[in-house]
């Protein structure tokens, strides 16, 4: 089988490395030739030879949203999940508009053009999240409006024309994430959920805990339904403090939050993508043992002490080769422990020699939340 991704960020990196146990070959669609997926597929290709790229693969799945629509044409007949999907994530205010529609709980929002911004915020009512359009990841192009007069220095660093999501700033317990993966006949499977943590606006660390949120389980089968995925959905929540779920955002690819499944679960995203886009049979997406992952934001290897980090039993080092930036997803430490608040242990000891502030502040590190608190 001939798979195509594209992108070549860290997710078609761990994509393909688990579907090399699968006897796949690997083809990678990205301009820049030294991104993770490129360097270990058995081709990359540039958008230039879009051609040549489709031309090598049986089926094609992405791994980042942000495609150009010439891009999603030319790969339609074999894209999976579908080019509809894509192009809805591909627009935060028609992502948001959809939910409103199909009466999916999210936060309250409105939308605007950059020249209407400041009126429509304070029609709004503040303090809210906007977002702009297209393009964001990892929190960029996000900003927190306490005041309209902060809405002009925002707009200094985005073009005239661009659009904005405006959005109820939400006050929430705690982030989660649930990730499904759906088969062409229609069979699904999802994956336990997991607690997030985010710094500024980046995830930081996740980790399985004894929650089980069957309401979030059913928007995720019925958002898989809904937009017939062959493939992964991921869905980011917000458990509000009245116990109400809201929707932030979903990612119809492998998501940060599920790297965890490759050391914690029998079969991970990757390869449950793979399988699904392939039709081979959905693998168990049980977990085998609690299970977490910390990001490593910003830093080269050379930052690390790895002498510690991988001696806290458990850990285990994905490291993806990009050139550093400030923030920038560099790797990640899966951890895996025998007890959940042994997890949650190690997750401190690693956190503390990467010496990152928890942003849990003031909860102690052992208190995972369970169901019966809300
Ligand atoms: P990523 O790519 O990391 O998932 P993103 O750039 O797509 O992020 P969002 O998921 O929309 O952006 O937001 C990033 C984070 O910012 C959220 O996980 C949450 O912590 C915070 N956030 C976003 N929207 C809101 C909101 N309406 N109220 C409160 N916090 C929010
Ligand atoms: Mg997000």
């Amino acid at each position: 089988m001939k798979v195509g991704i594209l992108g070549g960020g860290q997710l078609g990196w761990m994509t393909i490395l688990e579907g090399r146990k699968l006897g796949f070959e690997f083809y990678v669609l990205d301009k820049e030739k030294g991104a993770p997926a490129c360097r270990v597929a058995d081709a990359s290709f540039t958008p230039d030879q879009i051609k040549a790229f489709v031309n090598s693969c049986d089926v094609i799945t992405y791994e980042f949203e942000h495609i150009d629509e010439s891009l999603i044409d030319a790969v339609s007949d074999i894209l999976l999940p579908s080019p509809d999907v894509l192009r809805l994530k591909k627009s935060r205010i028609e992502e948001k508009k959809f939910y409103r529609k199909m009466g999916y709980p999210t936060a309250e929002f409105s939308f605007a053009k950059a020249q209407d911004l400041s009126i429509e915020l304070i029609k709004f009512g503040l303090p809210a999240i906007i977002k702009s359009e297209k393009l964001g990841y990892d929190g960029k192009g996000q900003y927190r409006i306490e005041d309209p007069s902060q809405v002009e220095d925002v707009l200094k660093n985005h073009p005239k024309d661009e659009k904005f999501l405006i959005e109820k700033l939400i006050n929430f317990l705690l982030e989660f994430s649930l990730i499904g993966v759906r088969d062409k006949k229609g069979k699904t499977k999802i994956y336990p959920l997991t607690i997030n943590y985010h710094d500024k606006g980046v995830l930081l660390y996740n980790y399985t805990g004894n929650l089980k949120l069957k309401e979030a389980e059913d928007i995720l089968l019925s958002l898989m339904s809904d937009l017939k995925i062959v493939g992964l959905l991921a869905v980011e929540f917000f458990l509000c403090e009245d116990g109400r779920i809201l929707i932030n955002e979903m990612a119809p690819r492998p998501h940060n939050s599920g790297h965890y499944t490759l050391d914690g679960c029998y079969t991970s995203q990757f390869e449950n993508l793979l399988r699904s886009i392939t039709n081979l049979p959905l693998g168990s997406t049980d977990l085998k043992v609690p299970a977490g992952m910390i990001n490593l934001l910003g830093v080269s290897l050379e930052d690390i002490d790895l002498d510690s980090v991988l001696s806290v039993e458990g850990t285990k080092l994905y490291w993806y080769g990009k050139e550093k930036r400030e923030r920038r997803k560099m790797g990640h430490i899966n951890v895996v422990a025998s007890t959940e608040r042994q997890l949650q242990e190690k997750i401190s000891s690693v956190l503390n020699l990467l010496k990152k502030e928890d942003p849990r502040r003031g909860q102690m590190a052992h208190e995972v939340p369970h169901e019966g608190h809300f």
